[in-house]
């Protein structure tokens, strides 16, 4: 089959692989109808989360049609089946997944003692991201071979577009766990940095969960143009001061609720020296992530207020003001996304037609056009924001 294959920083390729066999009772096959380019592909295309290898197949929001079950899925799937993928691979029995944490499922992770010596402790298996979360093959293929089937899916009915579910499997939900995170309150002001695919869905999550005013951030013109559609005030951060503005909007009280949408590839300006000193050390390799939003929020945030953190870090960061997060009482929540806890609700939204997650998407193309789509989603050509692709 063909699929999308990392072979080193910046270099992915169309390329002919072996097809996914039933490798576990648990098993099921896809066959991938629509998927898409994420934020977090972007920290793999730069090679800035560790254990990448070469011929790993990219990819995490997928979603298609069951053509093969193994003999233990019994019944929960079928041949014919219509399912988006959930990007987190679930056993659906451990301790973690029967409380809704499936993002740090217990069993799912098949490299479990690469990831404990990293992360302390291991977290779930993901497809298509790193060997540190188990190193399976991605969906930007025309295959699929998703482990735990039986619980790893979210079965969607047929007669509603691919667009229009495709994001179930990663950034809707993502979004949406970020503005609940925030524990919002009709009184709040929630601000976002990061107006990509993530910022648009926590824009819109935090205003169908009732935020009195939602400020969005970021500096690309079309981007800050879909969070005003979305019912954002925005401020574009190349041309004025994001905390000036912050206090100003909030009567000099700042934000009750601060989500970061941008993760550790926070944007390098010498308007914003101390990203220029996180490039400086990135690059000799004293710190792994640039954590510039994360210190605006910590100093712009109402003290006891929420900073929410679906934004992806892969390591070590520098000079957090420990001290005004502490004196502060800021409460932080973070995390890759539980996506299968919110999925139910999720979709009946989008039947009821609360909202349609096609919004963000500007681009669709063939999977072969993949590996130029993703240097088109990163410098933000030809107005990109969310780019789907055809296998
Ligand atoms: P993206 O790269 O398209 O969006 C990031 C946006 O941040 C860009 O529009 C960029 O212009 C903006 N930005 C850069 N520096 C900024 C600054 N200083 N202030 C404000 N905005 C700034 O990616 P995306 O798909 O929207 O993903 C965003 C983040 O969410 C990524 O880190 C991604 O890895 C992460 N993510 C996390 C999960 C999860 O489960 N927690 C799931 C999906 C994506
Ligand atoms: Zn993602």
């Amino acid at each position: 089959m063909k699929a999308l294959v990392w072979h080193g920083k910046e270099d992915i390729r169309y390329d002919t692989v072996s097809d996914p066999e039933i490798e576990h009772p648990r098993d099921a096959i896809v066959k991938v109808t629509s998927c898409a380019i994420c934020g977090s592909d972007l920290h793999l295309f730069h090679n800035f989360i560790p254990a990448m290898m070469p011929g790993d197949i990219m990819g995490h929001e997928m979603m298609g049609e069951v053509v093969e079950v193994g003999s233990g899925v019994n019944g929960h799937l079928k041949k014919g089946d219509r399912v988006v993928v959930p990007f987190t691979i679930i056993c659906g029995e451990c301790d973690q997944c029967k409380r809704g944490n499936f993002s740090v499922c217990q069993n799912s992770n098949r490299k479990k003692h690469l990831a404990d010596k990293v992360f302390g402790h291991a977290t779930a298996g993901l497809f298509g991201y790193t060997h540190l979360t188990g190193g399976y093959p991605g969906g930007q293929a025309e295959y699929l071979r998703v482990p735990f089937a039986d619980a790893t899916h979210i079965k969607v009915p047929d007669g509603i577009p691919d667009e229009k579910l495709l994001f179930l499997g990663d950034i809707f939900p993502t979004g949406w766990q970020a503005a609940v995170q925030c524990d919002i309150q009709p009184t709040d002001t929630v601000a976002i940095w990061g107006c990509g695919p993530v910022g648009q869905m926590a824009i819109r999550s935090a205003v169908l969960l009732g935020a009195q005013r939602v400020v969005a951030i970021d500096r690309v013109p079309e981007r800050l143009e879909m969070a005003e559609a979305g019912g954002a005030i925005t401020i574009n951060f190349d041309e004025e001061s994001v905390v000036e503005r912050l206090n100003e909007l909030t009567g000099g009280e700042g934000p009750e609720k601060c989500i970061d949408a941008v993760g550790l590839e926070a944007h390098v300006t010498p308007s914003l020296p101390d990203t220029v000193y996180d490039r400086a050390k990135q690059m000799v390799g004293m710190e792994s992530d640039r954590p510039h939003v994360l210190r605006e929020m910590i100093y712009v945030c109402r003290p006891a207020g929420v900073i929410s953190i679906p934004g992806v870090y892969g390591g070590l960061v520098d000079k957090i003001p420990m001290g005004q997060l502490m004196n502060k009482g800021l409460t932080i929540r973070t995390g890759q996304t539980h996506v299968n806890r919110w999925t139910d609700d999720l979709l009946r939204r989008i039947e009821e037609g609360q909202i349609d997650p096609s919004f963000v998407i500007t681009h669709t193309v063939s999977l072969e056009e993949g590996p130029e789509m993703y240097k088109v989603f990163r410098d933000k050509q030809d107005s990109c924001v969310k780019v789907v692709l055809k296998p």
